[in-house]
């Protein structure tokens, strides 16, 4: 590369020289930078979706590339988050490809010291098992005055922040139905 071209290259100079005046746009802008392309662009397909992290249901747009989602954006015609999303959000195609996700179900018996992969089908037999059973053992059906309760205190609904409005309307149903009383989320919905 010539003298020249290497000073003229310098920002101050491509600011000071060019039409960007300010330094926030091309005088600024590396070859590097200049050479790369958003995953946007080179997406295959955009999937409409909705943030699974909290109950405020922001949409968002899912980047596609070969069947994997490779970048996650707001979706700007969302009528709730009009194209934002907050920080965890923004960086929730990490939850989909983040090396540390756990995709099996995991298990730790009474007093056993290692947690066991289970398959789906086993675990969900196992918790149905649970809770009829905890149901059975705890129902109440009158009070001591004979008053109608038809309820259990021996089961309870506590949910995570990364549940949306659909999901928790369904477990609230869920849990009601079942007799439970003590139904709560952590984002107080
Ligand atoms: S976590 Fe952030 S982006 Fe996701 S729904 Fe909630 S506010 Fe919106």
């Amino acid at each position: 590369m010539s003298v020249r071209k290497t000073v003229l290259a310098w920002p101050v100079l491509r600011q000071v020289l060019g039409n960007d005046s300010l330094g926030r746009g091309s005088a600024v802008t590396s070859p590097a930078t200049e050479a790369i392309q958003p995953r946007t662009v080179t997406a295959d397909k955009v999937v409409r979706s909705v943030c699974p992290y909290c109950a405020v249901g922001c949409g968002q747009r899912v980047f596609v590339k070969d069947e994997k989602v490779v970048q996650i954006e707001g979706d700007p015609d969302s009528p709730i988050s009009r194209g934002r999303l907050c920080p965890k959000g923004s960086a929730s195609e990490q939850l989909v490809n983040s090396p540390g996700r756990q995709t099996a179900m995991l298990y730790r018996r009474p007093y056993g010291t290692e947690w066991e992969s289970l398959d789906l089908e086993t675990a969900t037999d196992m918790i149905a098992d649970r809770v009829l059973q905890a149901r059975d053992q705890t129902w109440q059906d009158v009070d001591d005055q004979g008053r109608k309760l038809r309820r259990t205190l021996g089961i309870a609904g506590l949910g995570g922040a990364t549940l949306d409005n659909e999901e928790n309307y369904l477990i609230k149903k869920l849990f009601t139905a079942m007799g439970a009383i003590q139904i709560e989320n952590q984002a107080r919905i």
